[in-house]
């Protein structure tokens, strides 16, 4: 156990955390996605959580290339 954060793993704010490992670089923004983390595994390339949360559910089905129709 570690003597910092007495967590095990390590908290991943506590210092003798090891550095995020990068995965995947998002499509939307560019950001890493760190392993671990969720993201959407979309034909355009990985989104992360964030852009995820950030999309309208418009915006959402025009990026995985869906249409709403019009009734
Ligand atoms: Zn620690
Ligand atoms: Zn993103």
């Amino acid at each position: 156990m570690c003597s910092m954060c007495f967590m095990t793993p390590c908290h991943p704010r506590c210092p003798n955390a090891p550095e995020p490992v990068v995965v995947r670089t998002c499509s939307r923004c560019a950001d890493g996605i760190m392993e671990g983390e969720a993201y959407l595994d979309s034909d355009e390339g990985p989104i992360c959580e964030e852009c995820l949360s950030d999309m309208t559910v418009k915006e959402y089905l025009e990026y995985v290339g869906e249409k709403l129709a019009t009734a």
